[in-house]
């Protein structure tokens, strides 16, 4: 019998703790769609000042806030936004950009580090001359860290050069930043600074910082105006909110020390892992907290089957491919679950005797 449970499928699958539920129930809270509720307010602020931008927007989901943002950027229909193929706006998202928004993606090849080719995003910027033709090429977005292409930082050099790009033609920089302070924290570069060249940038509370629910847009005064009406149009005013924002002040000032941390059980993780035969691990491409590997064929087992096995002794897992696994670390768990884990893995390929099911 199992009794507890290592979950590796995502950073999002952590459980408020006992500081954010007491914080839930003693929030101070007031009806956010009628005016301010003061706990959103005060996540708000600080959000708006860790990250170095003028104002915040307290929203429901990563992907409300990548939409909100796409589309306060793109607000005449025809606009186009450059976006990376593998992003997670063009293929996790519903498409919401077009369906709901009216705004045409233009992908551009991302390469294995989450970068987009200079170059190549230049070349995909449309010639105004031809507007006849062509949509307008209004906004770019980058994704930092870059969760498909497994959680690589993007560097802060590269990022100011394409937010010199975007200036030079006159288009706007947002930076889905799901996981920024992530990338802040294995690059050792300040947030605000890290994300300095871009108009906005939305950050999950609810992936690794381990907050119940919720994203914060960051950018000017203007764009938080017009995101706060977009907000309400999409059904994202939500009402004693307050209580959410609450576990998120918890998360924010509790929980980014610990990334460093989950950072680490991941090199430790595809280490291991890359020592057990049948799995190969790209450890020096592991970076912040995911881990992604492939079964090889000598293994003669699916990820599927492998998946199963792993159930059956409480690891959770996200499967990607037939032959491709993805393992995601978070401050719930432990060193010893990493080595538990490891251990199981091993169980698991090499047919060691298992004593919990000793067929
Ligand atoms: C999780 C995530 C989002 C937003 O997802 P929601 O589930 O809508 O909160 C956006 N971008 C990236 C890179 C993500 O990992």
């Amino acid at each position: 019998m199992v009794t507890s449970v290592v979950d590796l499928r995502s950073d999002t699958v952590t459980k408020p703790n006992e500081a954010m539920r007491a914080a839930m129930a003693n929030a101070e809270v007031d009806d956010d769609v009628l005016g301010h509720d003061p706990t959103a307010f005060r996540l708000e602020t600080e959000m708006a000042r860790i990250m170095g931008k003028e104002a915040a927007l307290f929203v429901p989901s990563g992907t409300m806030g990548n939409l909100i943002s796409v589309l306060v950027h793109c607000e005449i229909r025809g606009s186009e936004v450059i976006v990376g193929d593998y992003s997670h706006i063009h293929i996790y998202e519903n498409g919401g950009i077009s369906t709901i928004g009216g705004v045409h993606p233009r992908t551009v090849r991302n390469n294995k580090d989450g970068t987009m080719d200079i170059d190549l995003i230049e070349a995909a910027i449309r010639d105004p001359k031809l507007e006849l033709v062509y949509p307008t090429t209004r906004l770019i977005c980058l994704e930092n860290t870059h969760a498909n292409c497994g959680g690589r930082c993007l560097p802060v050099e590269y990022i100011d050069k394409v937010g010199e790009l975007a200036k030079k033609h006159g288009l706007k920089l947002h930076i889905d930043g799901a996981r920024i302070f992530n990338a802040s924290i294995a690059l050792g570069v300040p947030v605000n600074r890290l994300v300095k060249a871009a108009d906005s940038v939305s950050v999950c509370l609810s992936k690794g910082l381990g907050a119940p629910a919720g994203t914060v847009i960051v950018g000017s005064k203007d764009f938080i105006a017009r995101a706060k009406i977009l907000r309400k149009t999409l059904g994202g005013g939500m009402r004693q909110v307050g209580i959410l924002c609450a576990a998120a002040l918890v998360a924010v000032q509790e929980n980014v020390g610990k990334l460093e941390g989950d950072h680490k059980n991941a090199k430790t993780l595809a280490e291991g892992l890359n020592k057990i035969k049948g799995l190969k691990v790209d450890v020096d491409s592991i970076e912040t907290n995911m881990v992604y590997f492939d079964i090889l064929e000598g293994a003669h087992m699916t990820a599927q089957e492998l998946r199963k096995k792993l159930e059956g002794k409480g690891i959770l897992v996200n499967m990607k491919s037939s032959s491709r696994i993805r393992l995601v670390l978070h401050y719930q768990i432990s060193e010893s679950d990493v080595q538990y884990t490891l251990a199981c893995f091993q169980q698991a390929l090499t047919g060691a005797p298992d004593e919990n099911n000793g067929k």
